[in-house]
Protein backbone atom coordinates (compact mmCIF):
# COMPACT_ATOMS: atom_id res chain seq x y z
CA UNK A 1 0.00 0.00 0.00
CA UNK A 2 2.38 2.30 1.16
CA UNK A 3 4.32 2.08 -2.37
CA UNK A 4 1.44 2.01 -4.14
CA UNK A 5 0.84 5.30 -2.93
CA UNK A 6 4.58 6.62 -3.14
CA UNK A 7 4.03 5.88 -7.04
CA UNK A 8 0.40 7.85 -7.46
CA UNK A 9 0.53 10.99 -5.12
CA UNK A 10 1.89 13.98 -5.36
CA UNK A 11 2.00 14.82 -1.79
CA UNK A 12 4.42 13.40 0.96
CA UNK A 13 3.68 9.77 1.72
CA UNK A 14 4.88 9.43 5.20
CA UNK A 15 5.50 5.25 6.40
CA UNK A 16 6.71 4.26 9.75
CA UNK A 17 10.25 3.86 8.53
CA UNK A 18 10.16 7.96 7.57
CA UNK A 19 11.56 10.31 9.34
CA UNK A 20 8.66 12.71 10.15
CA UNK A 21 6.46 9.62 10.98
CA UNK A 22 6.29 10.53 15.03
CA UNK A 23 5.20 14.14 14.12
CA UNK A 24 3.10 13.18 11.03
CA UNK A 25 1.00 10.89 13.44
CA UNK A 26 0.82 12.99 16.25
CA UNK A 27 -2.70 14.96 17.10
CA UNK A 28 -3.56 17.76 19.58
CA UNK A 29 -4.50 16.08 21.68
CA UNK A 30 -1.15 14.53 23.60
CA UNK A 31 -3.82 11.36 25.23
CA UNK A 32 -3.73 10.25 21.41
CA UNK A 33 -0.72 7.77 20.62
CA UNK A 34 -1.99 6.06 17.36
CA UNK A 35 0.52 4.32 14.78
CA UNK A 36 -0.59 3.85 11.32
CA UNK A 37 0.44 1.78 8.79
CA UNK A 38 1.03 5.42 6.70
CA UNK A 39 0.12 8.69 6.38
CA UNK A 40 -0.90 10.13 2.97
CA UNK A 41 -0.17 13.65 3.24
CA UNK A 42 -2.43 15.15 0.53
CA UNK A 43 -1.14 17.81 -1.62
CA UNK A 44 -4.61 18.21 -3.95
CA UNK A 45 -7.52 16.43 -4.84
CA UNK A 46 -5.72 14.06 -7.62
CA UNK A 47 -3.89 13.06 -4.45
CA UNK A 48 -7.01 12.30 -2.44
CA UNK A 49 -8.63 10.45 -4.90
CA UNK A 50 -5.42 7.79 -5.66
CA UNK A 51 -5.63 7.80 -1.85
CA UNK A 52 -8.81 6.70 -1.89
CA UNK A 53 -8.00 4.26 -4.86
CA UNK A 54 -5.49 2.88 -3.02
CA UNK A 55 -7.59 2.31 -0.04
CA UNK A 56 -10.16 0.38 -2.14
CA UNK A 57 -7.70 -1.58 -3.31
CA UNK A 58 -5.99 -2.61 -0.17
CA UNK A 59 -9.21 -2.07 1.86
CA UNK A 60 -7.02 -0.37 5.61
CA UNK A 61 -8.67 0.95 8.42
CA UNK A 62 -9.14 4.65 7.04
CA UNK A 63 -9.31 8.28 9.02
CA UNK A 64 -9.61 11.53 7.52
CA UNK A 65 -7.43 14.35 9.34
CA UNK A 66 -8.57 17.96 8.91
CA UNK A 67 -6.84 20.11 11.50
CA UNK A 68 -6.01 16.96 13.86
CA UNK A 69 -7.61 18.60 16.56
CA UNK A 70 -11.03 16.38 17.07
CA UNK A 71 -10.62 15.53 20.95
CA UNK A 72 -10.71 11.67 20.45
CA UNK A 73 -8.11 11.83 18.08
CA UNK A 74 -10.40 10.15 15.28
CA UNK A 75 -8.35 11.39 12.54
CA UNK A 76 -5.58 9.19 12.88
CA UNK A 77 -5.80 5.59 13.58
CA UNK A 78 -3.96 2.55 14.68
CA UNK A 79 -2.69 -0.01 11.63
CA UNK A 80 -4.64 1.69 9.02
CA UNK A 81 -4.36 5.05 6.58
CA UNK A 82 -4.91 7.98 7.71
CA UNK A 83 -5.66 10.16 4.40
CA UNK A 84 -4.44 13.52 5.62
CA UNK A 85 -5.48 16.87 4.47
CA UNK A 86 -3.22 19.22 6.48
CA UNK A 87 -1.37 20.66 3.58
CA UNK A 88 -4.16 21.53 1.42
CA UNK A 89 -4.80 24.77 2.88
CA UNK A 90 -6.18 27.80 1.46
CA UNK A 91 -8.74 30.33 1.36
CA UNK A 92 -10.12 32.42 -1.76
CA UNK A 93 -13.10 35.16 -0.69
CA UNK A 94 -15.10 36.49 -3.01
CA UNK A 95 -16.60 39.82 -1.70
CA UNK A 96 -18.82 40.33 -4.79
CA UNK A 97 -20.96 37.03 -3.91
CA UNK A 98 -19.75 37.26 -0.21
CA UNK A 99 -19.17 33.56 -0.19
CA UNK A 100 -15.37 32.18 0.05
CA UNK A 101 -13.99 28.54 -0.87
CA UNK A 102 -11.83 27.00 2.12
CA UNK A 103 -9.02 24.07 1.27
CA UNK A 104 -9.74 21.12 3.80
CA UNK A 105 -6.57 21.85 5.95
CA UNK A 106 -7.35 24.81 6.81
CA UNK A 107 -7.39 26.13 10.26
CA UNK A 108 -10.33 28.97 11.72
CA UNK A 109 -7.15 31.19 11.59
CA UNK A 110 -6.65 31.84 8.22
CA UNK A 111 -10.52 31.68 7.28
CA UNK A 112 -10.85 35.04 9.87
CA UNK A 113 -7.77 36.50 8.35
CA UNK A 114 -8.94 36.33 4.55
CA UNK A 115 -12.15 36.99 4.89
CA UNK A 116 -11.96 40.17 7.15
CA UNK A 117 -10.03 41.56 4.65
CA UNK A 118 -13.00 42.01 3.35
CA UNK A 119 -14.92 43.24 6.34
CA UNK A 120 -16.64 39.34 6.24
CA UNK A 121 -16.84 36.72 8.40
CA UNK A 122 -18.69 33.43 8.81
CA UNK A 123 -19.32 31.15 11.78
CA UNK A 124 -16.19 29.18 12.92
CA UNK A 125 -15.01 27.85 16.44
CA UNK A 126 -13.91 29.75 19.28
CA UNK A 127 -10.16 28.56 19.14
CA UNK A 128 -8.67 29.84 15.89
CA UNK A 129 -6.22 26.78 15.68
CA UNK A 130 -8.94 23.72 15.30
CA UNK A 131 -9.89 22.68 11.84
CA UNK A 132 -12.42 24.07 9.62
CA UNK A 133 -13.10 20.35 8.08
CA UNK A 134 -14.08 18.08 11.54
CA UNK A 135 -16.08 21.38 12.92
CA UNK A 136 -17.51 22.25 9.66
CA UNK A 137 -18.60 18.48 9.07
CA UNK A 138 -20.22 18.10 12.80
CA UNK A 139 -21.78 21.06 13.29
CA UNK A 140 -19.70 24.25 14.03
CA UNK A 141 -20.78 25.81 17.62
CA UNK A 142 -19.19 29.71 17.71
CA UNK A 143 -20.01 33.23 18.57
CA UNK A 144 -21.73 34.23 14.87
CA UNK A 145 -23.88 31.01 15.28
CA UNK A 146 -27.23 32.54 16.78
CA UNK A 147 -27.30 35.43 14.13
CA UNK A 148 -26.26 33.31 11.00
CA UNK A 149 -26.42 29.77 12.05
CA UNK A 150 -23.70 27.12 12.49
CA UNK A 151 -20.85 26.13 10.35
CA UNK A 152 -22.45 23.76 8.85
CA UNK A 153 -25.58 26.31 8.08
CA UNK A 154 -23.50 28.70 6.30
CA UNK A 155 -22.23 26.30 3.57
CA UNK A 156 -23.22 26.50 0.21
CA UNK A 157 -21.56 23.84 -1.02
CA UNK A 158 -18.38 20.86 -0.54
CA UNK A 159 -16.45 19.70 -3.19
CA UNK A 160 -16.38 15.83 -1.99
CA UNK A 161 -14.14 12.52 -3.31
CA UNK A 162 -16.10 9.12 -2.48
CA UNK A 163 -15.55 5.90 -1.99
CA UNK A 164 -15.64 5.31 -5.71
CA UNK A 165 -12.98 7.98 -6.09
CA UNK A 166 -15.47 10.71 -7.66
CA UNK A 167 -14.97 14.05 -7.44
CA UNK A 168 -18.34 15.39 -6.88
CA UNK A 169 -19.69 18.79 -5.29
CA UNK A 170 -22.58 18.11 -3.12
CA UNK A 171 -24.57 21.72 -2.71
CA UNK A 172 -28.66 22.14 -2.60
CA UNK A 173 -28.58 21.60 -6.76
CA UNK A 174 -26.26 18.71 -6.84
CA UNK A 175 -26.61 15.55 -4.45
CA UNK A 176 -28.38 17.02 -2.86
CA UNK A 177 -28.71 14.21 -0.01
CA UNK A 178 -24.77 14.00 0.07
CA UNK A 179 -24.95 17.75 1.17
CA UNK A 180 -27.74 17.34 3.76
CA UNK A 181 -25.67 14.46 5.55
CA UNK A 182 -22.53 16.80 5.40
CA UNK A 183 -23.84 19.35 7.45
CA UNK A 184 -23.76 18.39 11.03
CA UNK A 185 -23.51 14.42 10.22
CA UNK A 186 -20.48 14.44 7.60
CA UNK A 187 -17.90 11.93 9.02
CA UNK A 188 -17.63 8.52 6.88
CA UNK A 189 -19.59 10.34 3.69
CA UNK A 190 -16.06 10.70 1.49
CA UNK A 191 -13.07 12.80 2.00
CA UNK A 192 -14.08 16.57 1.73
CA UNK A 193 -11.44 18.58 -0.51
CA UNK A 194 -12.98 21.73 -0.45
CA UNK A 195 -15.80 23.95 1.58
CA UNK A 196 -17.65 26.70 -0.13
CA UNK A 197 -19.23 29.71 2.81
CA UNK A 198 -21.25 32.32 2.65
CA UNK A 199 -19.48 35.44 4.52
CA UNK A 200 -21.45 38.40 6.69
CA UNK A 201 -20.24 42.01 6.83
CA UNK A 202 -18.62 42.14 10.45
CA UNK A 203 -15.43 44.30 12.03
CA UNK A 204 -13.39 44.81 11.70
CA UNK A 205 -13.57 45.59 15.27
CA UNK A 206 -16.05 44.11 17.27
CA UNK A 207 -17.17 44.57 21.07
CA UNK A 208 -16.44 41.93 23.60
CA UNK A 209 -17.79 41.11 27.30
CA UNK A 210 -15.32 39.19 29.45
CA UNK A 211 -16.20 39.08 33.01
CA UNK A 212 -14.97 36.83 35.71
CA UNK A 213 -16.56 36.70 38.81
CA UNK A 214 -16.02 35.18 42.10
CA UNK A 215 -16.29 31.50 42.36
CA UNK A 216 -17.99 31.11 45.55
CA UNK A 217 -20.95 33.04 43.78
CA UNK A 218 -21.07 30.40 41.36
CA UNK A 219 -24.73 28.88 42.00
CA UNK A 220 -26.27 32.70 41.83
CA UNK A 221 -24.24 33.44 38.58
CA UNK A 222 -25.44 31.13 37.09
CA UNK A 223 -29.02 31.18 37.30
CA UNK A 224 -28.95 35.19 36.40
CA UNK A 225 -27.03 34.61 34.00
CA UNK A 226 -29.23 31.67 32.55
CA UNK A 227 -32.44 34.51 32.88
CA UNK A 228 -30.36 36.68 31.25
CA UNK A 229 -29.76 34.26 28.18
CA UNK A 230 -33.28 33.14 27.36
CA UNK A 231 -33.62 36.77 26.53
CA UNK A 232 -30.59 37.68 24.87
CA UNK A 233 -31.40 38.77 21.15
CA UNK A 234 -29.92 36.63 18.33
CA UNK A 235 -26.83 39.09 17.96
CA UNK A 236 -24.78 37.66 21.09
CA UNK A 237 -24.21 33.91 22.05
CA UNK A 238 -24.27 34.29 25.68
CA UNK A 239 -21.14 31.98 27.44
CA UNK A 240 -20.25 30.43 31.25
CA UNK A 241 -17.97 28.58 33.06
CA UNK A 242 -16.02 27.63 35.66
CA UNK A 243 -12.17 27.80 34.84
CA UNK A 244 -9.02 29.10 36.62
CA UNK A 245 -6.81 31.20 34.37
CA UNK A 246 -2.91 29.59 33.79
CA UNK A 247 -0.07 33.04 34.19
CA UNK A 248 -0.92 34.40 31.10
CA UNK A 249 0.30 38.59 30.44
CA UNK A 250 -2.74 39.07 29.20
CA UNK A 251 -4.66 37.98 32.47
CA UNK A 252 -4.15 40.09 35.80
CA UNK A 253 -1.62 38.67 38.02
CA UNK A 254 -3.84 38.09 41.56
CA UNK A 255 -6.03 35.93 39.28
CA UNK A 256 -3.61 33.18 38.04
CA UNK A 257 -4.60 29.87 39.14
CA UNK A 258 -7.62 31.60 40.88
CA UNK A 259 -11.22 29.26 39.79
CA UNK A 260 -13.58 31.98 38.91
CA UNK A 261 -17.01 32.13 36.89
CA UNK A 262 -16.37 33.96 33.93
CA UNK A 263 -18.80 35.29 31.74
CA UNK A 264 -18.51 36.20 27.92
CA UNK A 265 -20.09 37.31 24.91
CA UNK A 266 -19.09 38.74 21.79
CA UNK A 267 -21.93 41.17 19.87
CA UNK A 268 -22.13 40.71 16.28
CA UNK A 269 -22.89 43.85 15.06
CA UNK A 270 -21.61 47.62 14.58
CA UNK A 271 -19.71 47.64 18.11
CA UNK A 272 -21.32 50.94 18.46
CA UNK A 273 -24.86 49.03 19.47
CA UNK A 274 -23.56 46.84 21.91
CA UNK A 275 -23.68 48.27 25.38
CA UNK A 276 -27.58 47.05 25.69
CA UNK A 277 -26.55 43.75 24.40
CA UNK A 278 -23.87 42.99 26.54
CA UNK A 279 -24.00 45.86 29.90
CA UNK A 280 -26.23 43.08 31.49
CA UNK A 281 -23.01 40.40 31.33
CA UNK A 282 -21.43 43.15 33.34
CA UNK A 283 -23.84 43.45 36.24
CA UNK A 284 -24.82 39.52 37.26
CA UNK A 285 -22.85 40.11 40.36
CA UNK A 286 -19.35 42.21 41.43
CA UNK A 287 -16.96 41.35 39.01
CA UNK A 288 -13.50 40.77 39.72
CA UNK A 289 -12.16 41.66 36.52
CA UNK A 290 -14.00 43.35 34.00
CA UNK A 291 -11.59 42.27 30.52
CA UNK A 292 -14.62 43.83 27.94
CA UNK A 293 -13.19 45.67 25.47
CA UNK A 294 -13.22 46.26 21.46
CA UNK A 295 -10.45 44.51 19.68
CA UNK A 296 -10.19 43.19 15.98
CA UNK A 297 -12.44 40.30 15.38
CA UNK A 298 -9.25 38.19 14.22
CA UNK A 299 -7.81 38.28 17.89
CA UNK A 300 -10.92 37.87 19.41
CA UNK A 301 -11.61 34.78 17.52
CA UNK A 302 -8.14 33.93 18.63
CA UNK A 303 -7.49 34.83 22.46
CA UNK A 304 -8.29 31.64 23.80
CA UNK A 305 -5.96 29.91 21.64
CA UNK A 306 -3.02 30.06 24.30
CA UNK A 307 -5.14 28.37 26.96
CA UNK A 308 -5.85 25.31 24.80
CA UNK A 309 -1.96 24.10 24.20
CA UNK A 310 -1.34 21.59 21.56
CA UNK A 311 -0.07 18.32 23.43
CA UNK A 312 -1.89 18.64 26.58
CA UNK A 313 -4.19 15.97 28.17
CA UNK A 314 -7.82 16.19 27.24
CA UNK A 315 -10.98 14.33 27.48
CA UNK A 316 -14.31 15.95 26.67
CA UNK A 317 -17.98 15.08 27.06
CA UNK A 318 -21.24 17.27 26.44
CA UNK A 319 -24.50 17.24 26.67
CA UNK A 320 -28.00 19.70 24.98
CA UNK A 321 -29.91 20.86 27.46
CA UNK A 322 -33.51 22.33 27.03
CA UNK A 323 -33.40 24.07 30.34
CA UNK A 324 -30.98 24.93 32.32
CA UNK A 325 -32.61 24.44 35.85
CA UNK A 326 -31.91 25.60 39.58
CA UNK A 327 -31.18 21.92 40.41
CA UNK A 328 -29.15 21.06 37.21
CA UNK A 329 -27.27 24.21 38.50
CA UNK A 330 -26.45 23.26 41.67
CA UNK A 331 -25.38 19.88 40.63
CA UNK A 332 -23.04 21.08 37.82
CA UNK A 333 -21.20 23.44 40.68
CA UNK A 334 -20.84 20.25 43.14
CA UNK A 335 -19.53 18.64 40.03
CA UNK A 336 -16.98 20.87 39.40
CA UNK A 337 -15.60 21.16 43.00
CA UNK A 338 -14.39 17.46 42.39
CA UNK A 339 -12.48 18.70 39.55
CA UNK A 340 -8.92 16.95 39.51
CA UNK A 341 -6.93 19.73 37.61
CA UNK A 342 -7.39 23.28 37.25
CA UNK A 343 -6.89 23.66 33.49
CA UNK A 344 -10.47 21.63 33.27
CA UNK A 345 -13.56 23.50 33.00
CA UNK A 346 -17.33 23.26 32.26
CA UNK A 347 -18.85 25.93 30.02
CA UNK A 348 -22.45 26.26 28.68
CA UNK A 349 -23.15 27.98 25.43
CA UNK A 350 -26.73 29.74 24.49
CA UNK A 351 -28.09 27.96 21.27
CA UNK A 352 -31.20 29.07 19.63
CA UNK A 353 -31.55 32.08 17.57
CA UNK A 354 -30.37 31.24 13.97
CA UNK A 355 -29.90 27.77 14.77
CA UNK A 356 -33.47 26.92 15.44
CA UNK A 357 -34.93 28.45 12.83
CA UNK A 358 -33.58 25.91 10.22
CA UNK A 359 -36.17 23.01 9.59
CA UNK A 360 -34.98 20.07 12.01
CA UNK A 361 -34.97 17.84 8.56
CA UNK A 362 -33.08 20.38 6.54
CA UNK A 363 -29.83 19.25 7.37
CA UNK A 364 -28.42 16.16 9.28
CA UNK A 365 -27.37 18.04 12.49
CA UNK A 366 -30.01 16.95 14.85
CA UNK A 367 -30.07 19.73 18.05
CA UNK A 368 -31.93 22.47 16.37
CA UNK A 369 -34.20 23.16 19.43
CA UNK A 370 -31.94 22.55 22.49
CA UNK A 371 -31.54 26.21 24.10
CA UNK A 372 -28.12 25.41 25.58
CA UNK A 373 -24.87 22.90 25.39
CA UNK A 374 -22.90 22.04 28.07
CA UNK A 375 -19.19 20.72 27.72
CA UNK A 376 -17.63 19.14 30.35
CA UNK A 377 -13.79 20.00 28.83
CA UNK A 378 -11.23 17.87 31.07
CA UNK A 379 -7.99 19.13 30.39
CA UNK A 380 -4.72 18.10 32.53
CA UNK A 381 -0.99 18.08 31.53
CA UNK A 382 0.48 15.49 33.86
CA UNK A 383 -0.17 11.67 32.69
CA UNK A 384 -0.39 10.73 36.36
CA UNK A 385 -4.04 12.65 36.39
CA UNK A 386 -5.31 10.84 33.12
CA UNK A 387 -7.49 8.20 35.29
CA UNK A 388 -8.94 11.14 38.04
CA UNK A 389 -9.76 13.60 34.78
CA UNK A 390 -11.49 11.00 32.71
CA UNK A 391 -13.42 9.54 35.85
CA UNK A 392 -14.40 13.05 36.90
CA UNK A 393 -15.71 13.91 33.21
CA UNK A 394 -17.67 10.73 32.99
CA UNK A 395 -19.55 10.91 36.35
CA UNK A 396 -20.24 14.84 35.54
CA UNK A 397 -21.48 14.23 32.42
CA UNK A 398 -23.62 11.15 34.27
CA UNK A 399 -24.58 13.39 36.75
CA UNK A 400 -26.30 16.21 34.76
CA UNK A 401 -27.44 13.66 32.50
CA UNK A 402 -30.73 13.57 33.64
CA UNK A 403 -31.02 17.25 33.28
CA UNK A 404 -30.03 16.97 29.51
CA UNK A 405 -31.80 16.31 26.43
CA UNK A 406 -30.01 12.87 25.64
CA UNK A 407 -28.20 14.04 22.46
CA UNK A 408 -24.42 15.03 22.59
CA UNK A 409 -22.34 16.82 20.46
CA UNK A 410 -20.38 14.68 18.26
CA UNK A 411 -17.42 17.31 18.25
CA UNK A 412 -17.17 17.40 21.98
CA UNK A 413 -16.63 13.52 22.19
CA UNK A 414 -13.65 12.58 24.01
CA UNK A 415 -12.56 8.83 22.97
CA UNK A 416 -13.10 6.50 20.37
CA UNK A 417 -15.31 4.23 22.32
CA UNK A 418 -17.67 7.03 23.61
CA UNK A 419 -18.29 8.28 19.65
CA UNK A 420 -19.56 4.29 18.89
CA UNK A 421 -21.24 4.33 22.18
CA UNK A 422 -23.22 7.44 21.36
CA UNK A 423 -25.02 6.56 18.29
CA UNK A 424 -28.06 7.91 18.18
CA UNK A 425 -27.51 10.73 21.00
CA UNK A 426 -25.86 11.99 17.84
CA UNK A 427 -28.02 11.85 14.47
CA UNK A 428 -31.57 11.48 16.86
CA UNK A 429 -33.69 10.84 14.32
CA UNK A 430 -31.40 11.43 11.04
CA UNK A 431 -29.19 8.01 12.12
CA UNK A 432 -31.59 5.86 9.62
CA UNK A 433 -31.20 8.56 6.80
CA UNK A 434 -27.96 9.32 6.82
CA UNK A 435 -26.95 5.69 6.95
CA UNK A 436 -28.80 5.16 3.80
CA UNK A 437 -26.81 7.72 2.18
CA UNK A 438 -23.53 6.35 3.24
CA UNK A 439 -24.71 3.26 1.64
CA UNK A 440 -25.68 4.94 -1.38
CA UNK A 441 -21.80 6.76 -1.29
CA UNK A 442 -19.89 4.02 0.53
CA UNK A 443 -21.40 1.22 -0.48
CA UNK A 444 -18.54 -1.38 1.44
CA UNK A 445 -18.13 0.91 4.18
CA UNK A 446 -14.23 1.87 3.72
CA UNK A 447 -15.02 5.40 5.39
CA UNK A 448 -16.90 3.42 7.67
CA UNK A 449 -14.30 3.37 10.89
CA UNK A 450 -13.71 7.04 10.01
CA UNK A 451 -17.54 7.31 11.14
CA UNK A 452 -16.46 6.73 14.75
CA UNK A 453 -14.16 3.88 15.49
CA UNK A 454 -10.25 5.46 15.48
C1 LIG B 1 -9.25 23.69 21.48
C2 LIG B 1 -10.52 23.29 20.79
C3 LIG B 1 -11.56 24.17 20.71
C4 LIG B 1 -12.74 23.80 20.06
N1 LIG B 1 -13.75 24.71 19.97
C5 LIG B 1 -14.86 24.38 19.29
C6 LIG B 1 -15.89 25.32 19.08
O1 LIG B 1 -15.81 26.46 19.52
N2 LIG B 1 -16.98 24.94 18.38
C7 LIG B 1 -17.11 23.68 17.87
O2 LIG B 1 -18.12 23.40 17.24
N3 LIG B 1 -16.16 22.77 18.06
C8 LIG B 1 -15.05 23.08 18.74
N4 LIG B 1 -14.08 22.15 18.93
C9 LIG B 1 -14.30 20.79 18.48
C10 LIG B 1 -13.97 20.67 17.01
O3 LIG B 1 -15.10 20.98 16.27
C11 LIG B 1 -13.59 19.23 16.66
O4 LIG B 1 -12.46 18.92 17.41
C12 LIG B 1 -13.32 19.06 15.17
O5 LIG B 1 -13.31 17.69 14.88
C13 LIG B 1 -12.02 19.68 14.74
O6 LIG B 1 -11.85 19.57 13.37
P1 LIG B 1 -10.44 19.13 12.78
O7 LIG B 1 -10.54 19.16 11.30
O8 LIG B 1 -9.35 19.89 13.44
O9 LIG B 1 -10.41 17.61 13.31
P2 LIG B 1 -9.70 16.28 12.85
O10 LIG B 1 -9.25 15.63 14.10
O11 LIG B 1 -8.69 16.50 11.79
O12 LIG B 1 -10.90 15.48 12.22
C14 LIG B 1 -11.97 15.03 13.02
C15 LIG B 1 -12.85 14.12 12.19
O13 LIG B 1 -13.52 14.89 11.20
C16 LIG B 1 -13.62 14.15 9.99
N5 LIG B 1 -12.89 14.90 8.95
C17 LIG B 1 -11.88 15.77 9.13
N6 LIG B 1 -11.51 16.28 7.94
C18 LIG B 1 -12.30 15.71 7.01
C19 LIG B 1 -12.42 15.84 5.60
N7 LIG B 1 -11.66 16.66 4.93
N8 LIG B 1 -13.34 15.08 4.97
C20 LIG B 1 -14.13 14.24 5.65
N9 LIG B 1 -14.08 14.08 6.98
C21 LIG B 1 -13.17 14.81 7.65
C22 LIG B 1 -13.01 12.80 10.25
O14 LIG B 1 -14.04 11.90 10.60
C23 LIG B 1 -12.11 13.05 11.43
O15 LIG B 1 -11.96 11.90 12.21
C24 LIG B 1 -12.89 22.50 19.54
C25 LIG B 1 -11.83 21.60 19.65
C26 LIG B 1 -10.66 21.98 20.25
C27 LIG B 1 -9.55 21.01 20.34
Amino acid sequence: MVDALRESMRGEVIGRDHPAYDEARRVWNGLIDRRPIVIARCADTADVVQAVRVAREHRPLVSVRGGGHQVAGSGVCDDGLVIDLSAMTGVRVDPTTRTARVAAGTTWADVDRATQRFGLATTGGEVSVTGVAGLTLGGGLGAMMRTYGLSCDNLRSVEIVTADGAVRTASRDEHPDLFWAARGGGRGLGVVTSFEFDLHPLGPEVAGSLVMYPYEDAERLFRAWRDYALEAPDTVMPEIGIWSFPPLPEIPEELHGRRMVLTNGVYIGDPADADPVLAPLRRLGTPLVDMSATVPYVDSQSALDPLFPDGGRYYWKSHFLDELTDEAISVLVAQEARCPSPESLIVVRTLGGAIARIGDDETAYAHRSARFNLSIDASWPDPELDGAAIEWARSTWDALAPFATGGVYLNFAGLGEDIDAFGRAVLGPHEERLGEIRRIYDPDGLFGSAAGRP
